[in-house]
């Protein structure tokens, strides 16, 4: 089947790269949220980071409007009829997105394709609760999706290979290479990340060095783009935890426990970049001011 249009449902920081790049690639796009006006505020930011690109010269005005434009906001799932594809980016839940899975089912027209892109719950699960089991399947975007050229998609038990190659086109459409793996804890890419950035935390924790050095580490030791504790602050301290405590049930061994460290900064709140305080502190333009400490 030919993907046309894409729903997207979560419009935070994924939906709404997500969104970014199904509508760069000329598809139309319903981007959704818990409301209206979340869903509406999703597409200001990205209208806003195109608005940058213009500015540097880096794309042309009217492309920017022509984008924005393919992009309709919407209060739910309710809205996704006319979609082919309803990619959800909500909150990294099981309990969450079973719910919005089985609103996504009702609302879709048969034949629809229905992916998360969760970074760890199981998509044989997600795909057991609705009727069309077979339709399923992973759609992993990486972190921010329109920079980062990975997609991994993720089968279910039940996901059919015409669902599989449907997707794997559209991901290349736009612009992505993809890899493909069996629906297991954290899959390829999460199943190897969060236990290093888990140590990262705990070796913070027991005061083996300060984040920077840490960081710093793993940057010009490692050869890494960007230290564990500055990629947890961008990924979303909630979301690494979630990710961790998936990885810690489902596989049950002790060696992906989550550090108390991570559940503390969760727990007052501190969820990194997205709201200005994590393991670092930011200012309003997002740029890094102080570590904090441990
Ligand atoms: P986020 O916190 O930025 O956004 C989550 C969005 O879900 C918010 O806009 C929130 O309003 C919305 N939401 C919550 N409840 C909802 C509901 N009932 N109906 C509709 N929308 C609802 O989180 P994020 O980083 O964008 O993560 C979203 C998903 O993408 C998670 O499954 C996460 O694991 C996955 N993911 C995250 C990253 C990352 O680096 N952050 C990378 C790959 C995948």
């Amino acid at each position: 089947m030919e993907i046309r249009s894409i729903g997207v449902l979560g419009a935070g920081q994924m939906g709404g790269g997500i969104a970014q790049v199904a509508a760069a690639a000329g598809y139309d796009v319903v981007l959704a949220d818990a409301s209206l006006e979340f869903a509406q505020k999703g597409r200001a930011k990205i209208d806003a980071i195109l608005g940058k690109q213009v500015d540097k010269g880096k794309m042309q005005a009217d492309a920017r409007t022509a984008l924005v434009e393919r992009i309709k906001p919407a209060a739910g799932p309710a809205d996704f009829s006319s979609c082919d594809l309803v990619v959800e980016a909500a909150t990294e839940n099981v309990e969450l997105k079973t719910k919005l899975f089985r609103a996504c089912d009702e609302a879709m027209k048969p034949g629809a394709i229905l992916a998360s892109n969760t970074s760890s719950i199981s998509l044989t699960k997600l795909a057991g609760a609705t009727k069309r089991p077979e339709r399923v399947i992973g759609m992993h975007f990486m972190n921010p999706p329109p920079l980062m050229k990975l997609v991994e998609i993720v089968r279910a038990v039940q996901t059919s290979d015409e669902t599989y190659a449907a997707v794997r086109a559209a991901a290349e459409k736009m612009g992505k290479t993809c890899t493909v793996s069996n629906d297991a804890p954290g899959f390829l890419v999460n199943r190897i990340l969060i236990p290093m950035l888990c140590e990262a935390c705990f070796a913070l924790q027991e005061g083996v060095g300060t984040a920077e050095d840490i960081d710093t580490g793993a940057k010009l030791g490692l050869n890494h783009p960007m230290g564990p504790l500055e990629l947890s602050d961008l990924i979303g301290l909630d979301t690494v935890l979630a990710i961790a405590d998936v990885l810690h049930r489902d596989i049950g061994d002790d060696k992906y426990r989550a550090p108390t460290l991570l559940r503390n900064l969760v727990a007052a709140g501190w969820l990194g970049k997205k709201n200005g305080r994590g393991f670092y502190v930011y200012d309003a333009s997002g740029a890094k001011t102080v570590a904090k400490k441990s």
